[in-house]
């Protein structure tokens, strides 16, 4: 598929980004390395656009999915290709008895971006089962081992190689009792459902929670000792001292329950959302004495890390 002036709002969750160029869907490694190729200028490749903030004047160069999709498993091993829904590789591993993945119901996108960002939710993330990857480099097709993807929290390799391309992943799991896994998954998905209703014009939480060993000695000390779980205190913590619950900029919104959920509520722009985020992220920074990091990617802003 080839669209030119193509409206990114279209393929992000938040709806929000002015056009591409040229945007290119190809379901065949071999026809999407043949067109990343032939792109010659700019170009990026995008995967279920869940996790962006695109810029109001879009993207000047061609954008690119890869879109195969197919998930097949031998034994405890599933190969799946990066163009595939995550939540249609959890519903696949749960299905056929496969532990490892079920709590990770309902973080949307593709695999390929769910890799790119190490995701993961209630205690799982990729890098845990993710025995290898395919990725294009650039010159040929090879695989990397789960050690040299370089995962750390929310973060990989993939994000300093850029042009690494994720195409396809496998991941060894644990034999389980479906139904077992079934009833965990529902359970999560109703959970999240409540917090981010499927409709909901978002990118997830956009700042990333905070590594408690890193904080300022002050903002340490001010962290409730039970908000602290796994190294980590939640962004939202922060934000909520600043007073962010429900604050607006244009159609851009806080969620009234959640200060780290920014959502478009119809009318949003780009700018809005980066407004609000230097707004919240200067305030903590005042409060606390320390950055607050995006957990999304900005793509179409050239004074920003991503694109
Ligand atoms: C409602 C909601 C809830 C969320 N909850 C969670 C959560 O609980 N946990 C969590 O971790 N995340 C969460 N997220 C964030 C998001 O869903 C994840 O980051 C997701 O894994 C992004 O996948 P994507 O396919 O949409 O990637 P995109 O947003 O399309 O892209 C993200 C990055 O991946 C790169 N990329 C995409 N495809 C490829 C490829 N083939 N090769 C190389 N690089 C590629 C892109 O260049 C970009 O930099 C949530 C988002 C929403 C909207």
């Amino acid at each position: 598929m080839r669209r030119t002036d193509a409206p990114l709002s279209d393929y992000t969750r938040f709806g929000l980004g002015g056009p591409a160029d040229l945007l290119v869907d190809a379901d065949s490694a071999v026809e999407f390395i043949g067109e990343l190729q032939s792109a010659g200028g700019p170009h990026i490749v995008l995967g279920g656009g869940t996790n962006l903030v695109v810029s109001d004047a879009g993207y000047r160069g061609t954008v690119l999915r890869y879109t195969g999709r197919t998930i097949e498993h031998h034994g405890s091993t599933i190969r799946v290709e990066s163009g595939a829904d995550l939540e249609a590789l959890v519903q696949y591993a749960v299905a056929h008895g496969l532990a490892g993945l079920e709590s990770m119901m309902r973080i949307p996108g593709w695999v390929s971006g769910a890799v790119y960002g190490n995701a993961g939710a209630y205690g799982q993330s990729i890098h845990e089962t993710l025995a290898r990857v395919e990725i294009w480099d650039g010159a040929e097709r090879r695989w990397l081992s789960n050690a040299e993807c370089g995962f750390t929290y929310r973060a990989s390799r993939f994000k300093q190689n850029k042009h690494w391309i994720i195409l396809t992943a496998e991941f060894t799991l644990r034999p389980g009792d479906a139904a077992a896994l079934a009833a965990r998954a529902e359970e999560i998905r109703a959970t999240r459902d409540e917090k981010f209703p499927p409709t909901m014009k978002c990118a997830g939480s956009i700042f990333k929670n905070c590594l408690f060993a890193q904080l300022p000695r002050g903002a340490q000390q001010r962290v409730p000792e039970k908000l602290v779980r796994e190294g980590k205190v939640p962004a939202a913590y922060f934000l909520e001292q600043i007073g962010a619950k429900g604050e607006v900029a244009g159609g851009i919104r806080v969620a009234p329950y959640h200060a780290n959920l920014l959502y478009n509520a119809g009318s949003g722009t780009a700018a809005q959302v980066v407004q609000l985020i230097d707004n919240l992220k200067g305030r903590v920074r005042q409060e606390f004495g320390f950055d607050l990091e995006p957990e999304v990617q900005f793509v179409g802003f050239p004074d920003r890390v991503s694109y």
